[in-house]
């Protein structure tokens, strides 16, 4: 089936057969048994990753409305497995720890990347250690203990894109999906391995929810398992449902918000008080652009548009990179990456473009 088909129904296919219609919220946080015997093999079961199901022993191990996020999101990205978590940031550690306790603690990263990813693999909190690389470079940068190669397209905050079909090493290539999401972009159908979103942004789509998943084959969803038993990094079960129904409306949303995010960046490119428009090959609702003026004088004078650090909601957001989202990134490596001083990153969200524009002329006015 379509993509815009399987967004609705993937993860929902046993429903109707159990007489509903709304995703059923299992809070349960431990699942009874009487066979003891039985329960502990299951236990060694879920210790080596396996996925147990509806009756996951303990809520730490599995959560049946967490599963079927797990499988609509596997299902739009074309991978065998996902393995979900409370947030991006506890999706993409998890990732760290698994190639970490394989032996391969080195990571091979291209910049620009979320700041705080950015920060976590240059800090090596986790036991890795990182190799700043280029795209044209990874293969070079690849070592014995290399365990993963990490890239972002479109990147945050600059919307620079990575060309996946390029990278073509021997070690597991990690792309995070999150700006691009499967309606744009399936990184495995590009070759890539692994895909990470935090999801609390357009998965989710109405800024009221976190949440981090990990696309990728069977073998790697076990090591992830395994890692989020240990850790506990889990996504709630109310999260999951509300990351489930933001899918079924993820296609219109993006469709939509990349609409108005076109004529918007267009308008921009005229506007006297923006240097540089950044917009993505791909499309998608994000903008960035380069203000002439003072770029803190814009966020204080939007009115409709939200000056809030995050994305992917159904309002428009709007945020200096190098005050949040970017802040804890060194400045010489944040201007290193391309993201300058004067740089605002817009998540376009589902308002009417003229109302849009408005507020961003006015706003452009006081910079
Ligand atoms: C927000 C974000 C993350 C981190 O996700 P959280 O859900 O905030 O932990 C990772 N990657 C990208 C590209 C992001 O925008």
């Amino acid at each position: 089936m379509e993509l815009n088909t399987r967004a609705v129904h993937a993860g929902r296919e046993d429903l109707t057969d159990l007489g509903l219609h709304a995703v059923p919220i299992d809070l349960s946080t431990t699942y009874p048994a009487r066979d003891s015997h039985e329960e502990a093999a299951r236990l060694d079961l879920a210790a080596a990753g396996v996925n147990l199901g509806n009756s996951p022993i303990y809520g730490r191990v599995g959560n049946p409305t967490v599963s079927r996020f797990e499988t609509a999101l596997a299902n739009l990205e074309g991978t065998e497995s996902a393995v979900a978590f409370a947030t991006g940031m506890a999706a993409l550690s998890a990732c760290l720890l698994a190639v970490a306790a394989q032996g391969k603690p080195h990571i091979v990263a291209v910049r620009p990347l979320y700041g705080t990813s950015d920060h976590l693999i240059g800090s090596g909190l986790l036991g890795t250690d990182v190799t700043w690389s280029t795209v044209d470079s990874i293969e070079k940068d690849v070592r014995a203990d290399t365990g993963l190669v990490i890239v972002e397209s479109p990147a945050n905050p600059t919307l620079s894109e990575v060309d996946i079909e390029a990278i073509t090493v021997d070690v597991p290539v990690l792309v995070d999906n999150t700006f691009a999401t499967p309606v744009l972009q399936r990184p495995v159908e590009l070759g890539a391995n692994i895909v990470l979103h935090s999801a609390t942004k357009f998965l989710g789509g109405h800024g009221d929810v976190l949440g981090g998943v990990v696309a990728c084959d069977e073998e790697f969803a076990r090591r992830l398992r395994s890692v989020r038993i240990a850790t506990g990094g889990i996504l709630h079960p109310l999260a999951g449902y509300l990351l489930l129904r933001g899918l079924s409306t993820l296609p219109i949303r993006i469709a939509q918000a990349s609409k108005t995010a076109t004529e918007l960046a267009r308008r921009l490119a005229d506007h006297p008080g923006v240097e540089r428009v950044h917009r993505p090959r791909i499309g998608g609702p994000m903008v960035s652009f380069d203000v002439v003026g003072d770029p803190h004088a814009v966020i204080g004078a939007v009115q409709l548009i939200t000056p809030a650090v995050s994305l992917g909601s159904v309002d428009t957001l709007i945020q200096h990179p190098g005050s949040l989202s970017h802040h804890i990134v060194a400045a010489e490596d944040r201007h290193g990456a391309g993201i300058g001083d004067r740089l605002l990153r817009m998540s376009v969200g589902l308002e009417d473009v003229e109302d849009l524009w408005s507020d961003l002329d006015q706003a452009l006015s006081k910079s």
